[in-house]
């Protein structure tokens, strides 16, 4: 089990996040009282990854009674800005007007490599040994996903056509890297708020990591899901999404293709998890009206958090399927061929200020760190 400090899920958000009224989020530390609000303490496991979470029922508990450090936009010289493109690397996509050049104004959404990149494209992974320690070169790729060409706009405050834009983007840049036979994993997450980590950057953006590796975390939930399987016959998450869709407890919105629910044992405030109602382990296999609908129920959640909570700083993570890829030299194809037991998924949660919970897990995800942390990844 996890033995760290855990604030505790927010079961709360049943029906709509205007109604949190046994909501469950409260710092628990060993030795530490968890403000001396919450009674009913249980630890719940996370069917996806095996990992005891500590959770805390906090009736009475209501949005405000959480210390966030409200987003605030902020003012000065932005590269991302339209008529500010000369400031990035050359764009490797935009969705643009018919009649605009590559890298002038004009476009919709961009995607840029990050010019502080964390992993570069160049050159080839080489794996070695150092005594019995593994190491390879850091390649892979690190680009930044602008939402908007307009700095007064967050993700939430976009049309549903533009956040299907975004989302487009995203599946374009997967596509494409899943040519790249060094890619094994794409990571792609959001920070809003300076609480997120996104102090720097207050335009809209998402972050995108290929990595030359499958991350422990998701090899964990493959393996998972796989053993499921195996027993039953059926999709662990579609068999969850089935029992969420019928108890309706913890259900947060809904429509044709999507589903957005508090996840029985979340890590983290306002946790919510955005399932596809089909099964599909790959995001980018997904058609024109299921992105749509993506767009529509990602829009309804965030802007439901942003009013209900008022303005918190909050992180967006993809969940996807690692490409298949053969390993080693070998040539011979993954024993993991059963990748596609793994469903896509979004998951977003809110990132209180550590000041205000006393809880100083924060410190264990610090900043920008947090999104790859959760992936498995120490960086
Ligand atoms: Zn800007
Ligand atoms: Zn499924």
């Amino acid at each position: 089990m996890e033995a760290t400090h855990h604030r505790a899920s927010y079961e709360g958000i049943r029906g709509q996040l205007g109604k949190l009224c046994r909501v469950t989020c409260l710092t628990i530390l060993s030795g530490c009282d968890s403000g001396g609000r919450g009674s009913n303490v249980q630890m719940r496991k996370d069917i996806f990854t095996d990992r005891w979470v500590i959770v805390a029922d906090g009736d009475g508990l209501q949005p405000t009674d959480f210390h966030f450090k409200k987003f605030a936009r902020g003012t000065g010289f932005c590269p991302f800005c339209e008529s500010n493109e000369a400031a990035t690397p050359p764009e490797v996509f935009a969705i643009r007007n018919p009649d605009s050049s590559p890298n002038g104004q004009g476009w919709s959404v961009r995607v840029v490599p990050n010019n502080r990149p964390r992993l570069r494209i160049e050159g080839q992974v080489a794996r070695r040994a150092e005594a019995l320690h593994d190491l390879m070169n850091g390649v892979g790729a690190h680009e930044i996903i602008v939402e908007t060409s307009r700095h007064d706009r967050s993700l939430h405050e976009l049309e549903t056509g533009q956040i299907s834009d975004v989302i487009r983007a995203y599946i374009a840049r997967i596509a494409d890297l899943e040519g790249d036979k060094r890619v094994r994993y794409v990571l792609i997450f959001k920070s809003h708020g300076e609480g997120a980590g996104a102090h720097t950057i207050s335009h809209s953006i998402s972050q995108l990591i290929a990595l030359p590796i499958t991350p422990r975390a998701v090899k964990a939930k493959l393996m998972i899901a796989r053993d499921y399987f195996a027993l039953k016959e059926r999709c662990i998450y579609c068999d969850v999404l089935q029992q969420e869709l019928k108890s309706r407890k913890r259900l947060i919105g809904e429509n044709g293709d999507f589903v957005a629910f508090a996840p029985f044992a979340s890590r983290f405030p306002f946790e919510m998890c955005v399932l596809p109602k089909f099964h599909s382990s790959a995001f980018s296999r997904m058609g024109a009206t299921q992105r749509e609908n993506l767009a529509v129920i990602l829009r309804d959640v965030l802007q439901r958090l942003d009013q209900k909570v008022g303005g918190p700083p909050y992180n967006l993570s993809l969940h996807d399927r690692p490409f298949l890829r053969p390993r080693g030299t070998t040539g011979t194809q993954s024993r993991r061929t059963s990748t596609g037991i793994l469903k896509s998924c979004l998951r977003c949660f809110v990132l209180p200020d550590s000041s205000g919970l006393r809880d100083s897990s924060t410190t264990h995800f610090a900043g920008s760190r947090r999104p790859l942390a959760l992936a498995g990844i120490s960086v």
